[in-house]
């Protein structure tokens, strides 16, 4: 039987204690995979993105525990947290006033009593996307259900950048929808369309510049750089604010 080494701690793993990543290299299943969030896709990771999530939790349970935690018991209704809500194994909370939000893993301890909190902090401004998926298993006596996911998208996010999270019911899922199509006002309904059609028209307009700007041969960056925004806006909502208060919050993390 092949005998390998953990690419990260150097111990030597086999079948039942090695874990093999995308590009080849294995890690260990008793210490270095633990230090990866149960729902980080391994198989599908490299080293290089194994190492960057871990260094992601180590940077993020700081912050969890400096920024998040406090503000759990916090009496000042602006500063809030909002969990999201019907989530499974991985909970996600939402923290308006410092533009951030967290991904949670709680470690139980067997013999100690307590608890060790891991966490994932992005951006809220990085936020852009948040899909639903439904996929059909078996459980344990045979039955077809429906399990229902939502999967996160960050941008500018190394380590875990699209956590897909396990949602009790599809109705979940409608919540974390709307909540987030609220914070950034990005509006379906026909009730909110003035804004949204002016956003559009802003959007059309910076692009119609653009195009001609790029007929006339006269077509700079900031202009292609205003068109971009302004489709950006009119699909994801602006983020202006979001970018100010993370860039504040994460001052000390830098
Ligand atoms: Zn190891």
């Amino acid at each position: 039987m092949a005998k390998h080494n953990c690419a990260i701690c150097g111990a030597e793993v086999g079948l039942l204690s090695e874990q093999k990543l995308a590009d080849g290299n294995f890690i260990c299943r008793k210490v270095c995979s633990k230090k990866t969030f149960k729902i980080f896709d391994k198989v599908h990771a490299t080293l290089d993105d194994v190492n960057a999530h871990i260094a992601q939790i180590e940077k993020g349970t700081k912050i969890w525990n400096e920024v998040f935690v406090p503000l759990q018991k916090t009496k000042n209704k602006e500063e809030k947290l909002k969990q999201i809500h019907g989530l499974k194994g991985v909970l996600g909370y939402v923290s308006p006033s410092t533009g951030l939000m967290a991904f949670i893993e709680n470690r139980y301890k067997i013999f100690i009593f307590g608890k060790s909190t891991l966490a994932c902090v992005y951006r809220v401004a990085d936020l852009y996307g948040y899909d639903y998926e439904c996929e059909t298993k078996k459980d344990s006596e045979g039955k077809e259900i429906n399990v229902h996911y939502c999967t996160f998208l960050f941008r500018n996010t190394t380590g875990m950048y699209a956590p897909r999270i396990e949602l009790g019911s599809s109705a979940d899922y409608a919540q974390i929808e709307k909540y987030f199509n609220t914070l950034f006002g990005i509006q379906k309904t026909l009730r909110n369309s003035v804004n949204n059609a002016k956003r559009q028209l802003d959007a059309i307009k910076a692009a119609a510049n653009a195009v001609k700007g790029a007929v006339d041969g006269t077509l700079d960056e900031a202009q292609a750089a205003d068109a971009v925004g302004a489709m950006d806006a009119s699909v994801y909502g602006d983020r202006t604010q979001w970018i100010a208060k993370a860039d504040a919050a994460l001052k000390p993390y830098q």
